[in-house]
């Protein structure tokens, strides 16, 4: 399916593509450049569908995907993937607020009833919680 996320994820692959390490021994030649684009999309999708719960995109992406480049290119790779997850992650914030998420998703807020049934609330986007479930981010907050 093709997102407004797709760009971002198809810009790092083509930054790093060149440097992506294949076996030309093995059966399918391009097994690495196709398990790195597909990390990207992966870490693009839940980025723009599950930020709340996505802690540590860049540190998550480039755990991914650094076994498919070798040693000398590391820091490089970690730079690429950090400068595109800010991007992303800003673009996705800057939205208009729809109630629906890039993929077509409804948003909900993240808390529970006291029924235990999930609060049915359109979130404010830098929570995640809806105005009257506003005090769970500040708990969360100390918390952290
Ligand atoms: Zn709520």
């Amino acid at each position: 399916m093709e997102t407004a996320t797709y760009q971002f994820s198809r810009a790092i692959y083509r930054e790093l593509a060149s440097e992506i390490a294949e076996d030309p021994h093995r059966n399918c030649p391009n097994a690495n450049h196709e398990r790195v684009l597909r990390a990207c999309e992966a870490a693009m999708e839940r980025l723009a569908t599950d930020r709340h719960y996505f802690a540590h995109p860049t540190r998550t992406l480039f755990t991914d995907i650094r076994a498919y480049f070798p040693v000398g290119a590391q820091l490089r790779v970690l730079r690429v993937v950090q400068r595109y997850m800010d991007c992303a992650d800003e673009f996705i914030r800057s939205r208009p607020r729809t109630g629906y998420d890039l993929y077509g998703n409804p948003l909900h807020c993240r808390a529970s009833t006291r029924r235990g049934t999930p609060c049915q609330r359109m979130p404010i986007p830098e929570t995640g919680y809806c105005p009257s479930h506003q005090h769970l981010a500040d708990t969360e907050a100390i918390a952290a």
